[in-house]
C-alpha cells in the first residue's frame, strides 16, 4: 500500500498547500481519502484523475470536501474519448444533503456532485471493500460527526484518524497499525468542554496507546513549524515520527 500526501493543511492552506487530501493506493485501487480546496490540482500532479477508483470523506468541513466541486467539473466538463470516468464516492450520512446545498450556494446545478460520481453513503459501522482495499471507520470527537478511516491490505494497515479530540476510541482502532496519520492542529489544548483537536503532544499520546509502528502528523499549519511538532509527539511516543509534506509517499507491507 502507499500513500502520498497530497494536502496536510489545517482548515486554511499553507502557501501553495492544499487541505486535507491522501492518495491510497493498494489492491489494484487508487483512492483519494478526502478532497480539501487546493487537493484536486494536486491529484493531477501525481496521477490522472480519470484513473481514480473511489474517494472516500471522512467527514463533511468544507476543509474536507470542498473540493469535490471542481473534481465534478473536472469529470462533466472535460471532453473525453469514450464515457467520461464515473468514481465511487463514499461518504458519511449527511452527505447528500450538504452536497446538494455546496453546489447550490456555488450556483452549480444541486446534482452536480451526483451526476459526477457514484454515490455511496456509508454507516461507520459496517466496513466495505473497495477492489482489494479492506475499509473500516471509528467515529471520533468533533464538532460534527467524522470518522477514522482504516485501509488494510495484504497484512498492512493505514489508519488515519480525520479531525479529532482527543478519544480513546481511536487508539483502540488503531492498536498496532503500521502507520497511524493524526491531526495536529492545536498549539495548546482546548477548553476540555469544547475538544475537536489534538496538540501534537495528544498525536503522539494516541500513538502510543495504539501501540502504532509508525506516526505520521498531519493537519497542522506550517507556521507551527515541523521540528516542533514532531518534538512535541516525540515527548509522548517512541517510536518514529514524521510531520506530513504535501508529496510525502510512504509505503507499507510488500
Ligand atoms: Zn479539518
Ligand atoms: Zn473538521
Amino acid at each position: 500500500m502507499r500513500i502520498t500526501v497530497l494536502g496536510k493543511s489545517p482548515s486554511f492552506p499553507d502557501a501553495g498547500g492544499a487541505c486535507s487530501g491522501y492518495l491510497v493506493e493498494g489492491g489494484g485501487q487508487k483512492v483519494l481519502l478526502d478532497c480539501g480546496p487546493g487537493v484536486f490540482a494536486k491529484l493531477r500532479t501525481v496521477v490522472d484523475y480519470a484513473d481514480i477508483d473511489a474517494v472516500v470523506i471522512s467527514h463533511l468541513h468544507a476543509d474536507h470536501v470542498m473540493d469535490l466541486v471542481p473534481y465534478a467539473s473536472g469529470i462533466r466538463y472535460r471532453s473525453w474519448d469514450g464515457a467520461p470516468p464515473h468514481p465511487r464516492l463514499i461518504a458519511p450520512p449527511g452527505a447528500p444533503d450538504v452536497f446538494t446545498k455546496l453546489c447550490e450556494g456555488g450556483s452549480m446545478s444541486p446534482d452536480h456532485l451526483e451526476l459526477a460520481f457514484d454515490l455511496t453513503v456509508y454507516d461507520p459501522a459496517e466496513p466495505l471493500t473497495i477492489g482489494g482495499l479492506e475499509v473500516r471507520f471509528q467515529p471520533v470527537p468533533h464538532y460534527i460527526p467524522a470518522n477514522a478511516v482504516e485501509f488494510a491490505c495484504d497484512g498492512a494497515r493505514f489508519t488515519f484518524g480525520a479531525d479529532c479530540g482527543p478519544s480513546e476510541d481511536l487508539a483502540r482502532f488503531a492498536s498496532g497499525t503500521d502507520l497511524l496519520m493524526v491531526e495536529a492542529t492545536l498549539l495548546e489544548p482546548e477548553p476540555p468542554d469544547d475538544r475537536g483537536h489534538l496538540t501534537p503532544f495528544e498525536a503522539g499520546e494516541h500513538a502510543a496507546q495504539a501501540g502504532a509502528k509508525r506516526l505520521v502528523l498531519t493537519h497542522y499549519a506550517d507556521e507551527a513549524g515541523v521540528d516542533w511538532v514532531c518534538d512535541q509527539a516525540a515527548r509522548a511516543f517512541d517510536g518514529p515520527v514524521e510531520a506530513a509534506r504535501e508529496g510525502s509517499i510512504y509505503t507499507l507491507g510488500e
